[in-house]
């Protein structure tokens, strides 16, 4: 199942939707996939996706 996620850059005065055009790297850890975008404003976003249970 393909669940799309919307989030928006965390950069103050910024709140551009971040796409996954813009995610830069995926990566595993013990708390979920987290996945760090670059928004246009040059700041980074990272997001925690829970794994589903
Ligand atoms: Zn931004």
């Amino acid at each position: 199942m393909l669940s799309e996620i919307v989030c928006r850059c965390e950069a103050a005065n910024c709140s551009r939707k971040l796409t996954d055009g813009s995610c830069m790297l995926v990566f595993r850890t013990e708390g979920g996939e987290r996945r760090a975008y670059e928004c246009e404003c040059g700041h980074v976003t990272v997001t925690v996706a829970a794994p589903d249970e």
